[in-house]
């Protein structure tokens, strides 16, 4: 059998290396960590679980064909169930809106708490849902940078719907444009985030997002969203990946157009083909050295990161689901505390993901486990210590305020989340979610390609690279290589 090495088992990475096994080669995956997943993993403590990165799942059909190509059945290996309540909303003056998936549930919601009505609703989620379909098969499931992409007839009937799609107007100024009322214009702009990018900036296209949830559906994964990489580590190891962990790759060797080996400290490692799942600045800056290609990939500015505090909660609390927004009144300037001051605000919008909501063994009963998460700027020599006492002070008293009831005495275990911890544990540069973040229509043309052009054997996948971050993109990258790869 042909080799190939993976760098890195992020999901991407396990993703490439089942697909690459499945192709036919031996597959080696190298992780710096002693664990796999990457961002997508999980902690315990007192009782409770908590998923440590990833909480909203979307489009699980991408982690299911992964069963199916290797010849299993998926619900023997992963299951998950779709969610009825996608979030609920909490604004500062008492309204409360639950995002049911149920369209015209949530469009009468919207038409009951706000000035905006149930069919501009409707009318918002179809413009997304069109979005989406004039876009998947370019954007999403091929490389953006092989001619042969865009001579499709699918990829020209895009082209022509392009100046429909909102490309040259900001998400917020078409959200503005669609609805009156702030409060529904926030709700939509929060999709910004589900890929780190900054609502007043990032082009209307984006709109694409609400449709994975009110349109595919979100869900989770028995056991925790941790159970993605579980199963599919399982899977990889059965049909013969193999997995080496505490292996930090530190150079990738090449010889004329081609990658060669992969060094660790332990051994070097041989590949007709080699994936690179670490972020791409890493590659760049530390795995094959090129300050030309580092200033190329560093020009494109960072996503957003986060700050999470896991705390187990002795109470339990009827008015919170799975999925919780807690939103800011003045949403554009804690966009630009992120963005441009690269600081918090003192009133950010908080998300707390109780799955204990669902999956009871998550927490001990009566109580919950509380992910409790703040959009943050990435890494940029802010004083963290400083900021993270002040931005947990100033989320013990919006929580308070709107739930009515004191939290820091409730809390029994607590864990944390920072940039920098990020940045460490996973090597992501700057410690940002998502790789690079979207604030700019032509964003999705910058980012990386998933192949190498210098060296012919070597390919990326990640969030940081072409399609982009989150897990349904992540895996999409890996699917990207699989085509590439004859
Ligand atoms: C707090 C948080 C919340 C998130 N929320 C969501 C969400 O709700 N929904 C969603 O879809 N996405 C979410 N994301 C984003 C999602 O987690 C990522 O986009 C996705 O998991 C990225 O996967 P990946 O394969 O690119 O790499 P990563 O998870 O970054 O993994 C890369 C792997 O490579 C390893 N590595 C790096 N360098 C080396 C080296 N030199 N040698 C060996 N190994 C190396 C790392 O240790 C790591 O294991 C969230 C992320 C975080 C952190």
């Amino acid at each position: 059998m042909k080799k190939a090495v993976v760098v890195g088992s992020g999901i991407a990475g396990i993703a490439s290396a089942i697909r690459l096994q499945n192709k036919g080669y031996s597959v080696q995956v190298l992780e710096k960590n002693s664990y796999p997943g990457g961002k997508l993993t999980q902690l315990t403590g007192n009782g409770y679980r908590f998923d440590a990165g990833p909480s909203l799942f979307t489009m699980p059909n991408l982690v299911t064909e992964l069963f199916e190509i290797s010849g299993k059945n998926p619900s023997d290996y992963f299951n998950y169930d779709q969610l009825d309540v996608l979030c609920n909303y909490f604004y500062e003056d008492g309204t409360r809106i639950s995002a049911h998936k149920d369209i015209k549930r949530f469009a009468d919601e919207i038409d009951r708490n706000t000035e905006d009505s149930a069919e501009k609703v409707i009318k918002h989620l179809n413009k997304s849902k069109f979005i989406y379909g004039a876009t998947e098969e370019q954007f999403l499931n091929r490389s953006l940078h092989k001619i042969g992409s865009f001579l499709s007839f699918k990829t020209l009937t895009s082209i022509v719907k392009l100046p429909f799609l909102n490309i040259f107007s900001s998400m917020n100024q078409v959200n503005e444009k669609a609805f009156k009322d702030s409060k529904t214009v926030r709700l939509f702009n929060r999709y910004a985030t589900y890929n780190g990018s900054n609502p007043y900036k990032a082009p209307g296209i984006l709109n694409i997002i609400p449709h994975l949830e009110f349109g595919l559906g979100a869900y989770l994964p028995k056991g925790g969203m941790h159970e993605i990489t579980n199963s599919l580590v399982k899977l990889a190891k059965e049909i013969g990946v193999k997995f080496q962990f505490n292996a930090e790759v530190t150079s990738i060797e090449t010889e004329g157009n081609k990658a060669k080996s992969v060094h660790t400290k332990s051994g070097n490692y041989e590949g007709e083909i080699i994936v690179c799942n670490a972020d791409i600045h890493t590659v760049y800056e530390k795995l094959i050295p090129s300050a030309k290609k580092l200033e190329q990939v560093d020009k494109q500015e960072r996503s957003s990161s986060a700050l999470i505090f896991y705390w187990g909660i002795g109470q339990e609390f009827p008015e919170l689901d799975v999925h919780n927004i807690l939103f800011t009144e003045d949403y554009k300037t804690e966009f630009e505390h992120l963005f441009d001051s690269k600081t918090i605000s003192d009133n950010p919008t908080i998300y707390i993901n109780i799955t204990s909501k669902h999956l009871k063994q998550d927490a001990p009963k009566g109580k919950e486990n509380w992910f409790v998460m703040i959009n943050v700027p990435s890494v940029y020599g802010q004083d963290w210590d400083e900021m993270i006492a002040k931005a947990r002070k100033n989320i013990f008293t919006k929580i308070s305020r709107v739930l009515d009831q004191d939290i820091e005495s409730l809390i029994e275990f607590e864990e944390q989340l920072t940039p920098q911890l990020i940045q460490d544990r996973t090597n992501s540069f700057k410690g940002s979610l998502y790789g690079t973040s979207s604030n700019n229509r032509f964003a999705a043309f910058f980012r990386h390609k998933n192949f190498s052009s210098e060296f012919k054997n070597l390919y990326f996948c990640g969030g940081s690279v072409h399609p982009g971050g989150g897990i349904p993109l992540a895996l999409s990258s890996a699917k990207i290589i699989d085509k590439l790869i004859k």
